[in-house]
């Protein structure tokens, strides 16, 4: 590392380290009661930060910046667009640890499927996500059947996999999922056909 990098190595870990001012009027007060109004969010403000989640939580004892505390927290203080942006939400491996747990049972595995939710439907969406969209609407399934799959299952005689991602195709058109596959944003950045540039055919 020369000397430019050190540098900006200690501003990075300096930045990182400054307290976050919190601004009142940014604050969104009613965020808690959109998260009750989600499935399995009802149980949120039961919450009065024992931290028994985050120190259950194994994604928390790889990945410092994971705290199911602070996210519960930050929910109930209204931080909504710091909750929903963020990639916390996302970070959740669904274990089950901390619901099981919580002494308030917040249900708090549940309640990051509401906070996901909501995260989508404000236009946030792991880009994770969009992959496995993509991936099972490409293929009805998470991953690729192809030869090398099918091989294998042959040699302990299960049947081969076909693909048939229609049908999937068609669930979610039906539910609005296919709204967040790659597919139909490209197709609605294309050009409509008929459109002209200028818009006239004076
Ligand atoms: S374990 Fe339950 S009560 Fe304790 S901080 Fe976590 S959510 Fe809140
Ligand atoms: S369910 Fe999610 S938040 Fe709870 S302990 Fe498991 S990974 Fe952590």
């Amino acid at each position: 590392m020369n000397e430019n990098q050190d540098a900006e190595a200690v501003e990075e870990v300096t930045k990182a380290q400054e307290p976050k001012v919190i601004k009142f009027d940014e604050l969104d007060p009613n965020f808690k009661y959109e998260i009750q109004a989600e499935p399995s969010g009802e149980f949120i403000t039961r919450c009065y930060a024992c931290g028994t989640c985050t120190a259950s939580c194994p994604v928390r004892s790889i990945e410092e910046t994971f705290n199911p505390r602070r996210i519960i927290h930050m929910a109930l203080l209204g931080m909504k667009k710091e909750v929903l942006s963020s990639e916390f939400v996302w970070l959740c491996s669904t274990c089950y640890a901390c619901f099981e747990r919580c002494p308030q049972d917040v249900r708090i595995t549940e309640m990051m499927n509401a906070l996901k939710n909501l995260a989508v439907k404000n236009g946030y969406i792991h880009p994770a996500f969009t992959a496995q969209i993509d991936l099972i609407q490409g293929h009805g399934r998470l991953y690729e059947a192809d030869s090398f799959v099918n091989k294998k299952r042959a040699k302990i005689r299960l049947p081969e996999l076909t693909e048939s991602p229609d049908p999937i195709k068609a669930i979610f058109k039906a539910t609005g999922l296919y709204e967040y596959s790659t597919e139909a944003k490209e197709s609605k950045e294309l050009p409509q056909s008929g459109n002209t540039e200028g818009g006239s055919n004076e």
